[in-house]
């Protein structure tokens, strides 16, 4: 079972909730986020039985008691009645909107990251996308800016107005990309690097957590479920394609993600098409799929100048390629009977 106190449950009310637990024979675990705090229960079925979910519910401070049987149990569909909707600096990543994020894919200057955001303000975006912590797979490519990156990313917020989502690679960077960033992107290399799992878990901060290249969507639970064990549910999971037998695309889109993990988890989820396909001319139909299987948003790489971008310039939509990506979203979600955040935002 797991206990979620309330937002202003004092530490007189977690111990308190302790006490109760162990004088009916189960065991508590407590985790403290900044958010909230979470005590895990476990006991026999007659110590559950004992312990009675209303009786723990009257307890001063706590908001909620689950009883859940999937290995992942924060993040599992099981006691929630309706999906999450996450907030991202005040846009909505959820059930009943359609979310744009669009971005470089690697902050390169202040100019080219001013002029992608304002491409991905045009296609619709409310989220900017941009990675200033790089993860390559060869060292020799170029790895980002880091905290210079970070910066831009935060003027251009201000210029434009854009909530940030970048990535964090190495856990001791966490407070710094937090400090920047309105989301802390985990990437697919990163998916099971439980020291930054639990790190951004500390963090007040939303997570978008990709898919790992290999991983089953047991294991991508599991990897949100250390996330919110830490106190923070706020997370997103994006599905950014799958390692493949296929050589001609980069990595294979898996739609059926889409629709199986809206069924076992409550957390929104959302398509990154760019690194899917590592080309232009199947991201849009591929953001297509996404869309239709249900997705709660899509996330696309933009580029003013892709032929000499730094990073993933093949896949990186500009011109008519974008304006169609644009047209998708403008028109698929609303016959979903989902509202573009863009709409929202005016
Ligand atoms: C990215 O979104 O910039 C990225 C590196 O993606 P992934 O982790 O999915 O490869
Ligand atoms: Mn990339």
């Amino acid at each position: 079972m797991v206990i979620v106190m309330a937002p202003d449950a004092t530490d007189a009310d977690v111990q308190a909730t302790v006490g109760h637990i162990e004088t009916h024979g189960g065991q508590a675990f407590v985790s403290r986020g900044v958010m909230r705090t979470i005590v895990g229960v476990v006991g026999t079925e007659d110590v559950l039985e004992t312990l009675d979910e209303s009786n723990l519910r009257s307890l001063p401070g706590v908001a909620e008691t689950m009883r859940i049987t999937a290995a992942y149990k924060l993040v599992s569909a099981q006691n929630h009645r309706k999906r999450t909707t996450i907030r991202v600096g005040g846009v909505p990543i959820g059930p009943d909107t359609f979310t744009l994020i669009a971005g470089p894919c690697a902050v390169e200057t202040a100019e080219q990251t001013l002029e992608s955001a304002l491409m991905a303000k045009r296609a619709g975006a409310t989220l900017l996308r941009g990675g200033a912590f790089k993860p390559r797979t060869s060292p020799y490519a170029f790895q980002g800016l880091g905290v210079a990156g970070l910066r831009i990313l935060a003027d251009v917020r201000e210029e434009i107005g854009l909530p940030v989502v970048t990535e964090v690679t190495d856990a001791a960077d966490v407070d710094v990309v937090a400090e920047h960033a309105d989301m802390l992107q985990i990437g697919t290399r990163n998916m099971q690097n439980f020291a930054l799992l639990q790190a951004v878990g500390a963090v007040g901060k939303p997570v978008m957590l990709k898919r790992g290249l290999t991983a089953t969507y047991e294991e991508w639970l599991m990897a949100a479920e250390y996330i919110a064990q830490r106190g923070n549910l706020d997370i997103v999971l994006c599905e950014r394609g799958v390692r493949s037998f296929e050589p001609s695309i980069r990595n294979m889109l898996d739609v059926s993600a889409v629709a199986m993990l809206q069924r076992q988890s409550h957390l929104p989820v959302i398509v990154d098409p760019s690194h899917a396909a590592g080309r232009r001319d199947l991201v849009v139909p591929l953001a297509r799929a996404g869309i239709a299987a249900g997705a709660d948003g899509v996330m696309v790489d933009v580029h003013p100048r892709p032929e000499s971008a730094l990073c993933d310039g093949a896949q990186a939509l500009v011109g008519e390629s974008l304006d169609e990506l644009a047209q998708a979203v403008a028109t698929i979600p609303p016959l979903l009977g989902r509202t573009s955040a863009a709409h929202l935002a005016g």
